[in-house]
C-alpha cells in the first residue's frame, strides 16, 4: 500500500467560501445601506429604505422556509415522524427566545451607547455602522473558533481509508472522484448525524473524513455506503449553501442590533420613539419584520439540515439499495462511543424509517 504523509493543510475553499459568502455579500448589503443612511439623513426615508431590504429578506426567508416544509411534511408523513417538521408553537418559542436575546444584548450595549451618543449626535448612519461591524465581528470570531478545530481534525487525521475501497468507489461511482481524500479521524463530539462529513480543499475538490471507528467495525461495503452518504452531501452542493444562509444571518443580525440600538436610544431618553408618528410605526414594522425574518431563517437552516441529511441518504440508497443502508445507520449507534441514539423519536429512526419505507416501493 502506498505510503502517504499528509502534511498541514488549509481547506483553502472554504476560505473561498466564507469570504465570498459570509463576508463579501453581506459586506455590499451593508456598504449599501451604510451609502444610503449617509446621503439621505432624513430619518424617515432612513428607515423606509431598511424597510425595505428587511421586507425583501422577510419574503426570501418565507419563501425558503415553507419550502423546506412542504418538503419535510411530505417525508414525515410517509412514517408518522411529524416532530421533525416545524410548529406554530417552535415559532412563538422562538420568538420568546429572541425577547431575551434582545434584552441581553441590550444591556451589553448600553456600556457602548453613551459612547455612540458622545459621537453620533444621534446619526443614525453611525448606529448603523456600528450595529453592521459586531455582527461582522462576532461572525468572524465564530468561524476562527469553527475553522481551527476543524483544520486541527483535517491535520490529525493521517489514516487514509484503504486504496481499494477508493478505487472501487471511484470505479462504480464517478461522483465520488470530487473529493480527492478520505481519511479516518478522531471525530470526538459525533455530529447529530453521523460521525463522517466532507469538507472542501479547491473547487470541485472535496476531503471526507470519517470517524475511525468505521474503520474497524465496518466491512468494506458498509463503509461505502457511508462514504456514498458524504459524496451525496458533495453532489447536491450543501456546503456552499449552507455558508449563503450564514451571510444572510449576518446582515439579518446587523439590522436586529440596529433595531436594539433604536431602543436603548430611546430608553436612555436621546429618540422619540413611543408616540404616533412615522418614525414609530416605521421602527415598529422593523423590529417585527426583522425577527420575524430571522425566526424563519434560523427555522429553515434547521429543517434544511435534515432535508440535506435525507437527500445524502437518498443518493447512498439509490446506489447501494435502501435496506442496506438502513442497516448501516442502525448499528452505527453501537459502533462508536456517542449520545447519538436509534429510536421511534430520533432523527436516525426518521432515517432509517424513510428508507425501509422507500424499499417498500
Ligand atoms: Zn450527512
Amino acid at each position: 500500500m502506498m505510503e502517504r504523509n499528509y502534511k498541514r493543510r488549509f481547506p483553502i475553499s472554504d476560505w473561498v467560501l466564507i469570504t465570498l459568502y459570509v463576508l463579501i455579500y453581506p459586506l455590499a448589503v451593508s456598504l449599501t445601506l451604510i451609502f444610503f443612511f449617509y446621503n439621505f439623513s432624513n430619518k424617515i426615508s432612513q428607515l423606509i429604505f431598511l424597510n425595505l431590504i428587511i421586507f425583501i429578506f422577510l419574503l426570501i426567508s418565507l419563501y425558503f422556509y415553507q419550502s423546506v416544509f412542504r418538503k419535510l411534511d411530505l417525508y414525515a408523513k410517509k412514517v408518522d415522524f411529524y416532530h421533525f417538521t416545524p410548529s406554530l408553537v417552535d415559532l412563538v418559542i422562538h420568538l420568546i427566545k429572541q425577547v431575551y436575546y434582545v434584552l441581553f444584548l441590550g444591556l451589553l450595549l448600553t456600556f457602548f451607547l453613551e459612547f455612540l451618543i458622545s459621537v453620533s449626535k444621534n446619526d443614525l448612519t453611525v448606529y448603523l455602522g456600528f450595529s453592521i461591524s459586531i455582527s461582522l465581528l462576532l461572525e468572524g470570531i465564530l468561524i476562527v473558533i469553527r475553522m481551527r478545530s476543524k483544520i486541527a481534525l483535517i491535520n490529525t487525521a493521517q489514516e487514509p481509508v484503504k486504496e481499494n475501497i477508493i478505487a472501487n468507489l471511484n470505479l462504480d461511482y464517478p461522483e465520488s472522484m470530487k473529493i480527492s481524500e478520505y481519511r479516518f479521524a478522531d471525530i470526538q463530539v459525533p455530529s447529530l448525524f453521523l460521525s463522517a462529513g466532507v469538507t472542501t480543499f479547491g473547487l470541485n475538490n472535496y476531503i471526507c473524513l470519517v470517524s475511525r471507528y468505521f474503520n474497524w467495525k465496518l466491512n468494506d461495503e458498509e463503509l461505502i455506503a457511508v462514504l456514498l452518504h458524504e459524496v451525496g452531501h458533495v453532489k447536491n452542493n450543501h456546503i456552499r449553501k449552507t455558508y449563503m444562509i450564514i451571510g444572510t444571518e449576518v446582515i439579518l443580525r446587523s439590522i436586529r442590533i440596529f433595531s436594539v440600538l433604536l431602543l436603548l436610544l430611546s430608553i436612555s431618553g436621546n429618540l422619540e420613539l413611543f408616540k404616533i408618528d412615522p418614525f414609530s410605526f416605521l421602527y415598529l414594522v422593523l423590529i417585527l419584520s426583522v425577527f420575524l425574518a430571522s425566526a424563519f431563517l434560523t427555522f429553515f437552516l434547521r429543517y434544511r439540515t435534515y432535508l440535506a441529511e435525507i437527500s445524502a441518504d437518498e443518493y447512498s440508497a439509490n446506489e447501494i439499495g435502501a435496506l442496506e443502508l438502513a442497516k448501516v445507520l442502525r448499528k452505527l449507534p453501537k459502533l462508536i462511543p456517542s449520545p447519538l441514539v436509534y429510536d421511534q423519536s430520533s432523527f436516525l429512526g426518521f432515517r432509517v424509517n424513510l428508507l425501509r419505507d422507500s424499499a417498500k416501493k
